[in-house]
């Protein structure tokens, strides 16, 4: 029973990596699996917002993780029928760091694993599946998990198998489809979501507009991610648009790309050449009745699914994680029993989801306002009809504080109390 670890949380995404970063640093020995044999998949958001740069400041991490490849945003602009705006300002937020990164997921988590692999307690397995839960007397105390079911590269030398891991607490952080929640049969609310995201690369050409923005034109509405020689594209369609399109033929859709974003239409046909260059991402919203049950505790997406609008899900994913440590990293790292641990639980739902429940009311309210009646063509694009908030936030510099702040650090963010060993 020594040999288990304390801790098994299941998804090594932002939530997971930051929970076991933390609970490793607090002398908590913690296993971390994930599903995939590397973090290498481009479908993740790419912000790093100033309240997750405030975390890696108080933990003396903030200048090693700017050493690694990034874009610093100190605004945020949208342009509409090709005019620009400014509409977020970051310089004025009352952090430490007064920008927003722009960071290819990968790095992010790379850059926690390789932090949280100093301390001796941490352990990531990789091509590990969480399956299904171990119980006892209705307690879960571990977890099932599938290895080596992924490639030759892993630690099962390409032959899947079956382990059991227990721990005295299971951490459900394996996102939106989350297997754990499921196999608690935790009820969850479903909000669903009016849109849909497809998902490409883009190579950028000397000339494009510099910045990450949004753009708005002839219906159609696209974000641009600066990756640096490529652009990160997100353009969003509405749920269950996706087969017309495709109908429609490939053609079509450089069509729609080029009318939002003109300066990319020559090297569309050589970007995107088929479908193949495209990918779906379902947006979906959510939020778990109760986040704990004995023995185990969700957060993340795993808690409460977010909304791509305004790039916040793996902000919360990461305040989530700081104040599950706050909580539990000294009872882990301690003697408490498993009943004591149980009584902690529902804390965290107390203390995180009214910042989650303000943040997935705001996303849905710019889901169903702004971006179906942009994609439905009920916004007045006629050039001089600029829609008003535009035109505030361009004529009022202090007014762009507020986006920033909302965006930048959200409601409640969290700072690390969680002990170091
Ligand atoms: C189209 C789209 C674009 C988005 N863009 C952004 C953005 O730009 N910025 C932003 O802040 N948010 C964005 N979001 C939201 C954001 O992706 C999520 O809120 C955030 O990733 C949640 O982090 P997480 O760690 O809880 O879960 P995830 O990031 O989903 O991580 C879960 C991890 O668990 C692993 N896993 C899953 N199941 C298992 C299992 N059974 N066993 C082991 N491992 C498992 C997965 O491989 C994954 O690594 C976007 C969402 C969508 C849908």
């Amino acid at each position: 029973m020594d040999n288990h670890p304390r801790c098994c949380i299941a998804g090594g995404g932002p939530a997971g990596m930051v929970l076991g970063l933390l609970l490793a640093r607090a002398g908590v020995k913690v296993v971390v699996l994930e599903k995939h044999l590397d973090f290498l998949r481009d479908f993740r958001g790419d912000t790093v917002h100033p309240s997750t740069l405030e975390v890696l400041h108080e933990l003396g991490l903030l200048d090693a993780f700017l050493q690694r490849p990034h874009d610093r945003v100190d605004q945020l602009r949208a342009t509409f029928e090709g005019q620009g705006f400014p509409v977020a300002d970051f310089t004025h937020l009352p952090s430490y760091s007064k920008f927003l990164v722009l960071m290819p997921q990968w790095e992010f988590l790379d850059f926690m694993c390789e932090e949280a692999r100093r301390y001796p307690g941490f352990e990531l397995w990789t091509d590990a599946e969480a399956i299904g839960l171990l119980q006892d007397n209705g307690r879960v105390n571990g977890v099932r998990v599938r290895r080596g079911a992924r490639g030759p590269g892993s630690p099962a030398g390409g032959k899947p198998q079956e382990v059991e891991l227990h721990a005295s607490l299971v951490v459900a952080a394996d996102g939106r489809h989350s297997t754990l929640r499921d196999a608690a049969a935790l009820p969850h609310i479903s909000y669903g979501a009016p849109i849909d995201v497809l998902w490409m690369r883009i190579p950028k050409q000397p000339g494009d507009p510099d910045a990450t923005a949004g753009h708005i034109a002839g219906g159609h509405f696209l974000v641009t991610l600066n990756r640096g020689d490529y652009w990160q594209c997100a353009f969003v369609i509405p749920k269950g648009g996706h087969d017309a399109l495709q109908q429609r033929g490939i053609g079509a859709f450089h069509a729609e790309i080029a009318k939002v974003a003109p300066f990319m239409q020559d090297r569309l046909p050589q970007a995107l050449p088929d479908w193949n260059a495209v990918k779906l991402l379902e947006v979906m919203v959510d939020r778990l009745e109760s986040w704990a049950c004995k023995g185990m505790l969700c957060i993340g997406d795993a808690a409460h699914a977010m909304s791509p609008v305004g790039g916040v899900g793996i902000n919360l994913a990461v305040q989530d994680a700081v104040a599950a440590a706050n909580l539990l990293a000294a009872s882990l790292a301690g003697t408490a029993t498993d009943k004591q641990i149980d009584t902690l639980l529902p804390q965290l739902q107390r203390r995180r989801e009214w910042p989650v429940r303000v943040t997935q009311a705001a996303q849905r309210m710019v889901q169903d306002r702004v971006l179906m009646p942009v994609l439905g063509g009920k916004v007045n694009t006629k050039v001089g009809h600029v829609p008003w908030p535009l035109r505030l936030l361009s004529r009022w510099p202090m007014l762009r504080r507020l986006p920033a702040r909302a965006v930048g650090l959200g409601v409640r963010p969290e700072h690390v109390k969680s002990p170091r060993a």
